[in-house]
């Protein structure tokens, strides 16, 4: 038995005015200083009073949230009392009002013990909208979070399907203000949301469809977005790609960049979506033994790709990926990204493997790795060398 869920999704120009028909008394706005900034908290602070919802305002989420802010935002929920937890922004934004939210109906909860096997019990209190503007985390349509702890540069996945967001709102106008590097970022995130679904050993007849059409909409669109901010059809595309291949992976789930991305990211306070691509490829050499290879040639055949055999497949979904990610301009290698000696990064080496190998995402890699494979994965793509395993 396995389970399908989605929010309600709210797409296309236009999508913020559902905020005008919803009913409800008091709304709590999660959202960053940029976002404010821009003026996209008044947008949605002027639609809900068109619905007669107050609203204020907590505006402190860092780019990675920690627990600390957590526990603050929670704390401003509880004097405010909501009916409505309103996440705007990119990734961090919505993770953090998902765990906001959480505490908000249950402040005796450990927020770190949060997980998809035990009743959280939530809409007691209050229902959630999510809001992205960033085209790549899929935050908007996902019940993952992904919390940082500082004390040992740790990323921490927790969240149960029941955080959920209600309602998703995917309007293209609010990605508009994204510079060309966020674009290339977090596209290179949800590239490899939609490869990694499709390929997870809990792939599945209804996140499939998603997870293809996500990875065809991103080389169709991407450079195009990064290239010239004024495409807007190349920018709601890519804004509806971010938010199917979100639908896609959490309900199959992500693998092994993401395991070796959280780490990496982590350690060296890199984004996301540049750490998790940059180890796309290299994931997908390692899995050309094992049975993922079959995945990978029917991805390359929806495509267009050469995919006579298999392994042809393969090869050619990974030229693919680096030629879409030399021309937005991503890195292909550590070395590239990082301004770092190899020597150094051998120092961190067994923390980075040990916090790739405890990562949920590895549970579902379509090839077990060893603690040697892991070793491997990071300096060859440290050196940016093909993977002769
Ligand atoms: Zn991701």
């Amino acid at each position: 038995m396995w389970y399908f869920r989605s929010p309600e999704v709210v797409f296309g120009e236009g999508a913020l005015d559902h905020l005008t028909q919803l009913s409800g008394q008091r709304a709590l706005i999660v959202t960053d200083p940029i976002i404010v900034e821009l003026g996209y908290a008044e947008k949605v602070v002027e639609k809900l009073a068109v619905a007669g919802i107050a609203t204020e305002i907590f505006s402190e989420v860092e780019a990675e949230p920690s627990i600390e802010s957590i526990r603050r935002g929670a704390e401003v929920m509880s004097r405010y009392r909501p009916d409505w937890v309103v996440g705007l922004g990119g990734g961090s934004p919505l993770d953090a009002a998902k765990a906001m939210w959480i505490l908000y109906e249950h402040p005796e909860l450990d927020i770190l013990a949060v997980n998809p096997f035990e009743p959280l019990n939530l809409r007691q209190k209050a229902r959630m909208i999510a809001i992205s503007t960033t085209s790549g985390t899929g935050a908007e349509v996902t019940w993952g979070i992904v919390l940082t702890d500082p004390t040992d540069l740790r990323k921490v996945a927790i969240g149960s399907p029941e955080n959920l967001p209600d309602i998703a709102i995917v309007d293209p106008v609010l990605a508009g203000s994204m510079p060309a590097q966020l674009t290339a970022d977090t596209g290179m995130d949800a590239l490899t949301h939609a490869i990694e679904g499709y390929t997870s050993t809990l792939h599945n007849d209804f996140s499939d469809g998603l997870c293809l059409k996500a990875t065809q909409l991103v080389f169709d669109y991407l450079p195009q977005a990064v290239a010239n901010d004024q495409d807007e059809n190349a920018r709601e595309k890519m804004h509806n790609a971010a938010s199917i291949a979100g639908l896609g992976f959490i309900n199959s789930m992500c693998s092994l960049a993401h395991a070796l991305g959280h780490s990496l990211g982590a350690i060296y306070d890199l984004p996301h979506g540049r750490t998790v691509g940059l180890f796309l490829p290299y994931t997908i050499q390692f899995n050309r033994r094992g049975d993922a290879p079959t995945r990978y040639h029917e991805l390359a055949d929806f495509l267009g790709l050469p995919a006579a055999t298999p392994d042809q497949g393969t090869v050619s979904l990974i030229q693919a990926i680096n030629q879409l990610a030399e021309e937005i301009g991503q890195p292909r290698s550590i070395q590239q990204a990082l301004d770092i000696s190899v020597a150094e990064l051998e120092a961190d080496l067994e923390r980075l493997v040990d916090h790739a190998e405890t990562d949920t995402q590895i549970v579902t890699a379509a090839r077990s790795p060893s603690t040697e494979d892991v070793r491997k994965l990071f300096l060859y793509a440290y050196h940016g060398r093909a993977i002769d395993w």
